[in-house]
């Protein structure tokens, strides 16, 4: 099967095989049509799995470029793979109209505040810093759609676990709520049955 039998449309379908990006991944293959339906997602899937798309296809896929409101917030354990997630959807937004902010702890404030004012449809961000940005109320999520924490093993292990709960609880009830994690144990299946809504598991 290819991108369009997953529901993804052509012009996605077509940037993604100008990277030779033709055919869906296991985790792409499973979790991109939930996402799509708007099903909650705990996902096991390891780095190189294209967990990475597995998750950006379906909320550039699902993001109103007109209405300019952030629609999509992403959280990562590191800055690093923090600022690898912004510049994939740079990659396959942009010509969609869709912009994306990064939100780390190691950059200035001041000036994560002034690109918020622009309203970018995609924050990805550390989840202290996030965090950080909505106590200030310069990030406001009332139109956020979706919330995908990717690598929550390691978010939990830095010690992230607090933030991300607040993060989740700022947002709207009827989010979509997709966690991306390398191994699952008993506290992330807790954490998913406590705030998703009658999630899909996949890759287990
Ligand atoms: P990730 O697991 O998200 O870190 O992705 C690892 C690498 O695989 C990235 O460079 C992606 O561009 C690439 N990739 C993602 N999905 C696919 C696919 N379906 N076919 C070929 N390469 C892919």
């Amino acid at each position: 099967t290819n991108f369009i039998g997953l529901g993804m449309d052509e012009s996605l379908n077509d940037a993604l095989s100008r990277y030779g990006i033709t055919t869906p991944s296991p985790v792409q293959a499973e979790t991109i049509p939930l996402m799509l339906e708007g099903r909650d997602v705990l996902a096991q899937s390891q780095t190189g799995s294209g967990k990475t798309l597995a998750y950006l296809l379906p909320i550039l896929q699902r993001i109103n470029p007109e209405q300019k409101e952030l629609q999509a917030l992403i959280l990562a354990p590191t800055q690093e793979l923090a600022m690898q997630i912004v510049r994939e959807c740079e990659r396959y937004g942009e010509e969609r109209g869709i912009t994306s902010l990064g939100l780390i702890g190691g950059a200035a404030i001041k000036r994560q505040i002034e690109k918020l004012r622009r309203h970018p449809h995609i924050a990805v961000g550390t989840p202290g810093r996030i965090n950080e940005l909505i106590g200030l109320r310069k990030l406001k999520m009332h139109q956020t759609n979706v919330i995908v924490v990717d690598e929550v093993d390691q978010v939990l292990g830095l010690g992230g676990g607090t933030d991300v709960q607040r993060i989740i609880k700022s947002a709207r009830r009827d989010r979509q709520l997709v966690f991306l994690s390398a191994t699952i144990n008993e506290e992330i299946h807790q954490i998913a049955n406590r705030e998703m809504n009658d999630h899909a598991i996949v890759g287990i």
